[in-house]
């Protein structure tokens, strides 16, 4: 008979939606043993090419089945530098596990009974970090003498260091935030991504050698022109998309209206949770409204519900987005969680206007119901405002997610830079080199926002072409 799938530990819902400890508590390793022994070992396996950065999925499960922990992780750090955050964030049921043989054909999303492969990864990584198992750096003369400069210090930046270091080079980060980690830290919330996660992953960076510089806006403190007087040889490029999209409707300016933007990064980066302990204060509305179907709006409304509850507030966070859940770009965990935890979910609904008090402060949110239409520009179904649909609900407090820009502070005093009507980096999409010879440029500023495993595949293919490109020098 088939082995059902193992399912994962967690923190239960009610205790977890009132704390920012960690909801996803992970595979023993008994669990880790039996789901791995759940993978038939396919001879053509499809699962390696839907892995963005394409590790040796079958070969690092059959590890697993051998007990040989350490060998699974080696095989995994080939082809990827932070399993544990991978484990832990990658939307696997669009990538590996959709084309995993137990997903049944023409699926949106993988099955119940593809292989957990994230959680098994994930396992992997932790044994790893544990036991500090490290890779080593190549002792190469000619590279061991070139120095990279890595503007940006989000999963494309850290990946690009990660990968040059290990081929011996000096790298320096510039990271314009005081703290590392790009989204990883001020966009994902502590209670999906620890932080001592991110750190062990960011401090075996270290150990290899590279050199972090935070509070160092490149752009600002200095030029591209500038680092490569310094004696860098070539500059990576992992800008993110920092800047948040607004809806343009009217009163999206009044007070208690944020961008998720600004809203995770109070509290994911400035401890505003804790305010007054920490000085930044984060408004904690009674009726809260999180516009949007992405990974950003679930991590917004899971923060909201936390907030309300950590605060005596009877939780009512509601999320509010254009399409049905099928059509939600969001991990389908975390929308899972989400619910789990209490969010609201009002979908096929399109906010038209936000009301506010004679002080200027938000109160009440218009909008109208929505029915799907035909499939748009990215295949899903468009949707159509019901006329005379329009209705009213209470929010004294809004968070916007429906998407981030490219963040134009270096691009914009670096005209050689060539972009796109965006503002995105052009690249040639098989080395990442941009128009500025010696620049090289990978994740959300090259093709707008996408996924962590996304952002660290090009900064991979980056990666490979710098070491070329100082290899000819
Ligand atoms: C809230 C949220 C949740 C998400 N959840 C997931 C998820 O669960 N799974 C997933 O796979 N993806 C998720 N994503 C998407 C994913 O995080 C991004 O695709 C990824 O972080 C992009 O990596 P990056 O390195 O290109 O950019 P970023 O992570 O944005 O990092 C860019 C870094 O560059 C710095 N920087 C920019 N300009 C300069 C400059 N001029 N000088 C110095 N430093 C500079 C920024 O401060 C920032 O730290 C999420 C995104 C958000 C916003
Ligand atoms: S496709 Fe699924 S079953 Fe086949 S090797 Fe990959 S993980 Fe294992």
């Amino acid at each position: 008979m088939k082995k059902q799938p193992v399912s994962v530990k967690e923190q239960d819902s009610a205790i977890r939606a009132k704390s920012f400890e960690e909801v996803v508590l992970g595979f023993s390793e008994e669990n880790a043993l039996e789901e791995a022994s759940r993978c038939i070992q396919c001879k053509e396996p499809k699962c390696i090419s839907g892995c963005p950065v394409g590790i040796n999925i079958k070969g690092f499960i059959k590890k697993i089945t051998e007990k040989d922990y350490d060998g699974a992780y080696f095989t995994i750090r080939e082809k990827n530098n932070f399993p544990s955050i991978c484990g832990r964030v990658c939307p696997a049921e669009y990538q590996c596990r959709r084309v995993c043989v137990f997903t049944k054909k023409g699926e949106p999303f993988a099955s119940k009974e593809a292989i957990n492969i994230h959680f098994l990864e994930r396992f992997v990584g932790d044994h790893g970090a544990k036991k500090s198992l490290q890779v080593k750096a190549d002792n190469d003369a000619k590279l061991s003498k070139m120095k990279v400069a890595v503007v940006g210090s989000g999963p494309a930046g850290l990946c690009c260091a990660g990968e040059l270091a290990r081929r011996g080079i000096k790298v320096v980060i510039f990271e314009g935030l005081h703290k590392t980690g790009g989204v990883l830290r001020y966009g994902i919330p502590p209670f999906r991504l620890p932080r001592n996660i991110l750190d062990s992953e960011i401090n075996s960076l270290k150990k290899l050698g590279v050199e972090i510089n935070t509070n160092y806006i490149v752009g600002k403190a200095k030029t591209i022109d500038e680092l490569f007087k310094e004696g860098y040889s070539a500059i990576f490029l992992g800008l993110g998309a920092g800047i948040p999209s607004f809806m343009g409707i009217p009163g999206e300016n009044l007070c208690n209206i944020y961008s998720a933007n600004e809203f995770l990064t109070r509290v994911n980066l400035m401890s505003a949770e804790k305010f007054p302990e920490y000085h930044t204060p984060v408004t904690i509305g009674k009726h809260i409204v999180v516009i949007g179907g992405g990974n950003t709006a679930m991590d917004a409304a899971r923060v909201a519900i936390r907030l309300q509850n950590m605060n005596g507030i009877k939780p009512d966070t509601t999320i509010v987005y254009r399409r049905t859940e099928v059509e939600m770009p969001a991990r389908r965990l975390e929308i899972e969680h989400a619910k789990e935890e209490g969010v609201k979910f009002d979908l096929l609904v399109k906010p038209e206007e936000f009301v506010g008090d004679e002080k200027g402060f938000v109160k009440k949110m218009r909008a109208s119901r929505c029915k799907l239409g035909e499939p748009d520009a990215s295949g899903r179904r468009r949707p159509e405002v019901i006329p005379n649909s329009s209705f009213e609900v209470d929010c004294d407090e809004a968070v916007v997610a429906i998407g981030l820009g490219a963040n134009k502070i270096l691009t914009s005093v670096t005209p050689e830079l060539t972009t796109d009507k965006y503002g995105d980096v052009t690249v040639n999409p098989e080395t990442m080199a941009t128009s500025i010879k010696g620049v090289f440029a990978g994740g959300d500023i090259v093709g707008g926002e996408g996924t962590v495993i996304e952002a660290m595949g090009m900064a991979k293919r980056a990666s490979v072409a710098i070491v070329d490109y100082l290899l000819k020098l």
